[in-house]
C-alpha cells in the first residue's frame, strides 16, 4: 500500500475489552505487539501471558497515581500529554530495565479534540521529555476525529508528519508515527505512519 514496504509499518493489535484467550490466539498467529487502554485490564493480562514475550503499550489516557504500574510492566506508552506524566513515568522505570519508549499525543484536530498537546506546544513538551533519563522519546501520537472524509484526514495526519520532521530538525531523533486505526488506517499509512493501532479490524467489534 502507498508504495511502502510492510515492514515499515509496525502493527500494534489493540486488545482493550477483549479476553486473554484472544490476545493468546493473536500471538499464537504470529503477532507480538498489544495496545490495552486500562491499566487494571492490562496489567491482567500481561501477568497471565507473562513468558510468550509479548510487547505491550499502553494506548490510553493516563491519570498520575497510575504511572508506577505502567513504568514497570509496559514496553511503550503512546499518549504523553503532560510533562508531570512523563516525569513519574521516568522515576517509575528506574534504571533496571531498559528505558520506557514514549510517543507525545498531539491534538491535530483543533476543536473537534479534547485531546493531546497543542500543535503549538508540541516541541517545548518534546524537549522536556527528551531529558528524562529513563524514557526514550520515540515520536508523535495522534487520534484524529472520526471522519469518512480521506482529504481530511489525510491532513491530520499529514499535520503530525510535518511536526515530527519539524522536530528532527531541530536535534531530536524520532522515529515513530502512532497513527491509524481500523476506520482511517488507509489515510495514515499514506501520510507515513510507523505504528498503526488497531483494534476492530483485527478482534471484531468491541461490546
Ligand atoms: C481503541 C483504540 C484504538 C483501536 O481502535 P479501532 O477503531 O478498534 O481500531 C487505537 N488507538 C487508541 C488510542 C484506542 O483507544
Amino acid at each position: 500500500m502507498a508504495g511502502r514496504i510492510p515492514d515499515d509499518i509496525g502493527l500494534l493489535a489493540v486488545s482493550k475489552t477483549f479476553a486473554t484467550e484472544r490476545v493468546r490466539e493473536a500471538a499464537e498467529a504470529g503477532q507480538s505487539a498489544f495496545g490495552e487502554n486500562y491499566v487494571q485490564e492490562g496489567l491482567a493480562k500481561i501477568a497471565a501471558l507473562e513468558g510468550l514475550g509479548l510487547e505491550w503499550h499502553f494506548i490510553g489516557p493516563l491519570q498520575s497515581n497510575k504511572t508506577r504500574p505502567v513504568a514497570e510492566h509496559f514496553t511503550w506508552v503512546h499518549g504523553i500529554e503532560r510533562l508531570k506524566i512523563a516525569q513519574r513515568l521516568s522515576e517509575a522505570r528506574g534504571t533496571t530495565q531498559p528505558p520506557l519508549q514514549v510517543c507525545i499525543q498531539v491534538n491535530v484536530s483543533g476543536e473537534a479534540s479534547k485531546s493531546g498537546v497543542s500543535p503549538d506546544s508540541t516541541a517545548e513538551l518534546a524537549r522536556a521529555v527528551a531529558t528524562l533519563p529513563n524514557l526514550q522519546l520515540r515520536g508523535l501520537m495522534a487520534i484524529p476525529e472520526p471522519t469518512e472524509d480521506m482529504a481530511l484526514a489525510r491532513r491530520r495526519f499529514a499535520m503530525l508528519r510535518e511536526l515530527r520532521d519539524a522536530l528532527n530538525k531541530e536535534g531530536l531523533a524520532l522515529d515513530t508515527l502512532s497513527m491509524g486505526m481500523s476506520l482511517d488506517l488507509e489515510a495514515a499509512i499514506l501520510e507515513g505512519a510507523t505504528i498503526v493501532r488497531v483494534g476492530t479490524a483485527i478482534f471484531g467489534e468491541r461490546a
